[in-house]
């Protein structure tokens, strides 16, 4: 079932040229440009530690330019029940997309019962390119492109479980919108992995842990490397209005080889001895990608930066879960989870630069949440946020806001 919106915007597509040619004639001010890049389950008290030591410049540079804090998630969040939350402002049970399964089927773009964020954006005549956020398979028509991401079927993919297709292995749905521009990226950006890499099984580690680890985040940093030249490509050929990017990997990595300690719970250290620089290395290497796409960032861009949840070590009271040492196929040995039952254990995050943002400002304690990334985008566009959206503006970021729930570094 198609909401009444988006079937709305499906048959306003054929008008666009129209409405895009009415826009250009009554506006002489030039729309916003926002580059927004999600980081899945970003967690602070990894990345903290390294930007002391100075191992994440580009972040750095943001956070000094702009404003940043926790990012209040949902309850139990996972990827595609919070990042609907996000584009819709709305909560799970009212977007529909509750979680990796609905209704025993993966959760897919069919699902979403209220209008996201691209589809309002693109109405409006902004220019939209969406590339491998999670939860957006098949592929929605936007004003621009869109590649999906995270949940993206593929060969060899089984129902709610991860899976990493490339462009030429996609089944069941489109991955690139429009259809033309998959041709395109194959030609000049490669079959490049639409999402990272599923973790090992237990019984491919047993006897093998060391090698293992070692080939799989190899793999895991080729397709950060394809994700790069995918991002610079698409920023460079086809610039957009709204720019909405994302990386996957560090979750992944995060769930198995989050640098824990034999007092954990899950600790085997046979597995986590091997590699403790595994889960940080993952946001050295997300800054570098970060370099790439901040250089196509003038001072006129926004840069907002967004993370659906944190990701923290299993707790005691896994301990009476015996599927919590598991990961969705209940085959992977994990350490560190965030579908916790009280999503504030697992706080995003958010970093935002552009005009009129302040500098070097903390938004304290958990007032931003997942719901004000879309009211707060609309805004920047001078869009009105509609009835159903239950966030709110971050106006306290802007220059010339009172400093209600924040307070200066
Ligand atoms: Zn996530």
């Amino acid at each position: 079932m198609v909401p009444r919106e988006i079937s709305l915007f499906l048959a306003s597509l054929f008008l666009l040229p129209f409405a895009v040619q009415a826009q250009e004639h009554n506006t002489s001010k030039p729309k916003a440009r926002v580059i927004m890049v999600g980081v899945n389950g970003m967690e602070l008290d990894i990345i903290r530690p390294l930007i002391l030591k100075g191992e994440m410049p580009n972040l750095s540079r943001v956070i000094e330019s702009g404003a940043y804090g926790k990012l209040r998630t949902v309850s139990g969040p996972n990827c595609p029940r919070v990042y609907s939350t996000l584009f819709t402002s709305t909560k799970p049970e009212e977007h529909g997309v509750t979680g990796f399964l609905v209704g025993g089927i993966t959760a897919n773009t069919h699902m979403l019962k209220e209008e996201p964020i691209w589809s309002m954006l693109s109405k409006s005549g902004i220019t939209v390119g969406m590339a491998n956020v999670p939860a957006t398979f098949p592929v929605m028509p936007v004003n621009g492109y869109m590649i999906s991401g995270m949940l993206t079927r593929g060969k060899n993919c089984e129902d709610g479980v991860l899976c990493a297709p490339k462009l030429s292995e996609v089944t069941g749905g489109d991955a690139v919108y429009p259809r033309s521009m998959r041709e395109e990226l194959l030609k000049n950006v490669g079959d490049f992995y639409i999402d990272c890499e599923r973790m090992p099984s237990a019984a491919d580690l047993k006897g093998h842990e060391a090698e293992v680890i070692n080939n799989w985040l190899g793999k895991v940093q080729t397709i950060r490397d394809q994700q790069t030249k995918l991002f610079d490509y698409l920023l460079t050929s086809h610039p957009t209005n709204f720019t909405f990017l994302a990386q996957s990997c560090e979750d992944r990595t995060g769930h198995w080889l989050y640098p824990i300690t034999p007092f954990n719970v899950g600790y085997n250290a046979s597995i986590n001895s091997v590699r403790q620089d595994a889960f940080p290395n993952q946001y050295v290497a997300f800054d570098k990608v970060l370099g790439t796409i901040l250089k196509h960032a003038d001072e006129n861009t926004y840069v907002v930066i967004v993370s659906d949840h944190g990701i923290k070590p299993l707790r005691e009271f896994e301990e009476k879960d015996p599927h919590a040492h598991a990961d969705h196929e209940k085959t992977t040995p994990v350490i560190a989870k965030h579908d916790f039952a009280d999503g504030d254990d697992v706080p995003g995050s958010v970093f935002i630069m552009g005009p009129g943002i302040k500098h070097d400002f903390r938004l304290m304690g958990l007032e931003a949440s997942v719901y004000d990334i879309a009211p707060t985008l609309l805004h920047i566009y001078g869009i009105e946020q509609p009835k159903q959206m239950r966030g709110r503006i971050l106006s306290e970021v802007f220059v010339g806001h009172e400093n209600k729930v924040a307070a200066k570094n």
